[in-house]
């Protein structure tokens, strides 16, 4: 396990890195608190923490708190404070403000050992929970909330004045494969989309059904290429026995960022490029900014609403 360990002494620093290492972890020591919360920010490797009641500039309990709200419910890290004080009141308070365990100062190494080997198994634990409420198990992607939590993030990011586009596709005529080839098959296919999907330098999620989204950190025409590179390698795939092999093809909607845009509103204008796609005639890509939309606004959303669409064609 990758430990964060953080005491205002060196000399603590030194000794605690050798029992902590001695049960088989790593460790990065800091005497500043906010140093430590930067590094566990930017590195997910690091699944705990051990800080001491005042390291410098931030108090131990505040960078408990700190630490706990960067985990949240995407990661897991085990927090614990340590302190030679008989306050059992400190203990209480850490608890209540985000750490996990307490332990005394100077710990025992026996008893070190035994709370990191704790903190192994419960964030493993919390990895796996983790794991299978995000991702799509049929193909391994982002599943339809976890997909909106990291759209969120990047929007964040596009405001910021960073590049956000979506390409939103859909397997064409996907009925007609399950109700042809049978589902499994039709979940074959899903599977190969979806790793095709994988591959790509995106945010990937599975919306649901047969639809998926990519969120590039791209402008359109970037995200048009890309688009066209997914097209072409869908429709080399081949399914079913080799006598019955059969291909398939998607529909894509792609749309950019906008300024003051929030990402329902940039994904609802990839979907509505999307919807063009398929009521063109399918096996094809539309910009939302390309497009002169033929149905009008209140038409399109009673039609074509996100995810749950009722399509006439
Ligand atoms: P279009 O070209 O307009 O997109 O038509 P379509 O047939 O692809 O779309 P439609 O929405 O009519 O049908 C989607 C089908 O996808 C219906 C549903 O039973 C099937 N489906 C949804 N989830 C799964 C899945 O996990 N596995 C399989 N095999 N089929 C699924
Ligand atoms: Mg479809
Ligand atoms: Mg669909």
């Amino acid at each position: 396990m990758r430990i964060v360990l953080v005491d205002p002494s060196r000399a603590v620093q030194r000794a605690m890195t050798r029992l902590i290492e001695e049960g088989g972890h790593e460790v990065a020591s800091f005497a500043d608190g906010t140093e430590a919360l930067a590094f566990i920010t930017q590195d997910p490797t690091v699944r705990a923490m051990i800080t001491s009641t005042q390291p410098v500039n931030i108090s131990g309990i505040e960078l408990c708190a700190a630490v706990r709200k960067l985990s949240g419910s995407r990661r897991a890290l085990h927090v614990m404070l340590m302190s030679s004080s008989d306050d059992y009141y400190l203990a209480v308070t850490a608890l209540d403000n985000g750490a996990d365990d307490f332990i005394h100062k100077p710990p025992n190494p026996d008893e070190l050992r035994a709370r990191l080997r704790l903190a192994d198994r419960v964030t493993a634990m919390k990895q796996q929970l983790i794991f299978h409420a995000t991702t799509d198990s049929l193909t391994g992607l982002l599943n339809r909330r976890a997909f909106f939590d990291v759209a969120a993030e990047m929007c964040d990011a596009a405001t910021a004045g960073a590049s956000l586009s979506a390409v939103m596709f859909d397997v064409d005529h996907f009925k007609r494969i399950n109700d042809t080839h049978g589902h499994e098959i039709g979940d074959q296919v899903l599977a190969a989309v979806g790793a095709e999907a994988k591959l790509i330098d995106g945010k990937a999620g599975r919306l649901g059904g047969e639809e998926f989204c990519v969120l590039l950190p791209s402008e359109t025409a970037d995200a048009l290429e890309c688009a066209s590179a997914l097209q072409q390698t869908v429709r080399a795939l081949r399914f079913g026995r080799d006598d019955k092999a059969f291909a398939v093809t998607c529909s894509f909607g792609v749309a950019e960022w906008e300024a003051d845009d929030a990402i329902d509103r940039m994904l609802r204008r990839a979907d509505m490029a999307m919807y063009e796609a398929k009521k063109s005639g399918r096996d094809r890509i539309v910009a939302s900014d390309t497009f002169k939309l033929t149905t009008s606004h209140d038409e399109w959303r009673g039609a074509a609403r996100l995810g749950k669409r009722a399509r006439a064609t």
